[in-house]
């Protein structure tokens, strides 16, 4: 699959080109791939740098404590409220996403879950959630499922299919990642409590794959490139596959601050960026793909605005950043007498989905999956920051302290939960009025309150992973305090899809209601969050709409 040696494409900015892609993350990667090798001619804008393999780095103070390859908050700060009456105050919440080459998919922890059939057809199945924009998809699973086979067989994908997975119309291209500690023991203790435990699917290669490596299992995966190039990450995989065509120029630390519209056809011409100096460039295209992610795509979209889209470009459902999602996630944690070595490898190796679906009986919405997983890297572990904390009434100081990290860290799992965010229209991100980026551009503004039935299935959650470790026969097991969402990785719903343009910004095909040559491919289109793990969907996708883009420049219809 890796195509390496070949030329890659320079255009300049006044060279009018096929299409733009923003971005060059999880869905921007394959879009640009699709439409280069359809034969478009394709200029990916990405604000952030491009690094080699070689350059990623086992540094956890860089990458967690000084942003060494996420968006930074000094550069491009954020505010946040948890509701839209109250002030946004800047550091008072973040939207975290990696700021490079490859996007999300160079640091992401790889778990590649495909949503179930229930994902897509919620509402119809358990009815309106009041207060909220619960809905069901355009699209359906069966929809979907072709394009899910392309990412796991284009990209590599390690795992074997689970009792309550969809169907499929192939295997997994690579066997299961080898199980940890940790997996041993969820699993045992999942089976004893009558469970369904199974490998978890990962965007890992467990052997070698289309020329690249297996993963060697160096343990830094969590947040951190992959300098085996084992991570699936578009930046190894699809982004050479789009540059060997010679139709594909990515050119990095390049920021899209506008969308330029033609004000009299209201169609897409041109896209304004800074260059590496920041200076205004102006690149000319016949299309423009925003794959900017469900923070900074409505904030593109909403910087956009003129006279024609005064409220924002695409916008006339008034929905552009409403509805944001995250995925709710919270831990267990357990120390075991024996020695666990969690620090090895991969993040997770086993999960359940068994209270994946929602159930009436529960008296709340929301379900979700829960995998055994490592406790964190050595500084996190110890401030109780990245992952989880060490429990509750440990010492935090002194010899107690030390010898309590000592004892512990190469002891310690956690079961994390991953579970359901409702859509709520609160829920949003737009532009702080006052407060501006480096770049003198609106800095982002977010407000996000969970719903009540998002911290019940949480707590639902988290005693079922508590119970497991108990099972395990963890010396001492505890779950981590369950917090309002102020932090999100997962950046979902803000221009979410559908068939009526007034609920909705983008079609089944992500192209934006609003102006025929632009279309929108990253996580902003989902209509409902999924269960977390949101990228494998983010990425099947972007297949499908790379597809219909290219189908519809083949037709002459944008
Ligand atoms: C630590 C961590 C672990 C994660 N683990 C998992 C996991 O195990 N499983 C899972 O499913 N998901 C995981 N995620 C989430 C995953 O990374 C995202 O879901 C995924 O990357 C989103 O894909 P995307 O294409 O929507 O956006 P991204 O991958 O974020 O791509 C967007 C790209 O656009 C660029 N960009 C943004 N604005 C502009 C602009 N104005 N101009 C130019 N470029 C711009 C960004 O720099 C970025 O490269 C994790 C995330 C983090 C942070
Ligand atoms: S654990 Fe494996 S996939 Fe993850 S970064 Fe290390 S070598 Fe790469």
């Amino acid at each position: 699959m890796r195509v390496s040696g070949s030329p890659s494409a320079r255009f300049r900015p006044r060279d009018l080109v096929d299409v733009v892609v923003v971005g060059s993350g999880a869905a921007g990667g394959i879009v640009a791939k699709e439409l280069a090798t359809a034969g478009l001619t394709v200029v990916v804008l990405e604000q952030g740098p491009r690094l080699e393999r070689q350059q990623f780095e086992h540094d956890e103070f860089k990458y967690f404590f000084r942003n060494g390859i996420v968006n930074d908050p000094e550069r491009q700060p954020q505010t946040f409220a948890p509701t839209p009456d109250q002030q946004a105050k800047r550091g008072a919440g973040r939207l975290m996403y990696a700021r490079l080459v490859g996007g999300g998919s160079v640091h992401f922890t790889a778990n590649y879950w495909r949503f179930h059939e229930i994902d897509f057809v919620e509402a119809s199945r358990h009815g309106s959630i009041s207060g909220t924009g619960f809905a069901d998809w355009p699209i359906t699973y069966a929809d979907l499922e072709p394009y899910y086979t392309k990412a796991e067989w284009e990209l590599g994908v390690s795992g074997v299919p689970g009792p309550f997975d969809a169907p499929r119309s192939r295997a997994y291209p690579l066997p299961p990642m080898p199980v940890k500690a940790s997996g041993v023991l969820f699993e045992e203790a999942s089976r004893r409590l009558g469970l369904h435990p199974q490998p978890v699917p990962l965007a890992i290669l467990s052997e070698p794959f289309g020329g690249r490596m297996a993963c060697h299992h160096c343990g830094f995966c969590l947040g951190f490139g992959c300098e085996f190039g084992a991570k699936s990450a578009t930046l190894y995989t699809v982004i050479p596959v789009a540059e060997a065509t010679g139709r594909c120029e990515i050119r990095p630390q390049s920021y899209v601050r506008r969308i330029e519209i033609d004000e009299r056809t209201g169609r897409a011409t041109g896209v304004i960026y800074f260059d590496e100096q920041k200076i205004e460039q102006r690149q000319r295209t016949r299309s423009v793909v925003v794959c900017a992610n469900g923070a900074e795509t409505p904030r593109l979209l909403l910087m956009s605005r003129s006279n024609r889209f005064p409220d924002g470009l695409a916008n006339s459902s008034g929905l552009v950043g409403k509805y944001l999602m995250f995925n709710g996630y919270c831990t267990a944690g357990g120390t075991f007498e024996r020695l666990l070595n969690e620090w090895k490898s991969v993040t997770a190796s086993r999960m359940i989905h068994d209270f994946y679906d929602a159930d009436p009986a529960r008296g709340f919405y929301g379900g979700g999956g829960i995998d055994a997983r490592f406790a964190g890297y050595p500084m996190g572990f110890a401030l109780g920051g990245v992952i989880g904390t060490l429990g509750p009434d440990m010492p935090t100081w002194g010899a107690d302290y030390k010898r309590l990290l000592r004892e512990s860290y190469s002891r310690t799992m956690y079961a994390a939960c991953h579970t359901t965010s409702l859509p709520l229209a609160a829920n949003a991100v737009s532009l702080d009025p006052t407060l501006k980026d480096d770049w003198g551009q609106p800095a982002l503004r977010f407000t996000y309150q969970d719903h009540p039935d998002d911290l019940a299935t949480m707590r639902f959650l988290q005693a079922k992973a508590l119970a497991i470790l108990e099972a395990a026969g963890a010396r001492r097991a505890w779950a981590d305090p369950v917090n309002p969402s102020t932090f999100a990785v997962h950046l979902l719903g803000t221009c979410r899809m559908g068939d009526d343009p007034r609920t909705s910004v983008v079609d089944r095909y992500n192209r934006t209601h609003d102006v025929r040559n632009l279309f929108l491919c990253d996580g902003s289109s989902f209509v409902t969050s999924g269960r977390g793990q949101p990228t494998c969907t983010i990425q099947a996708l972007a297949y499908r709409a790379g597809e219909h883009i290219a189908q519809f420049a083949r037709r002459g219809e944008i």
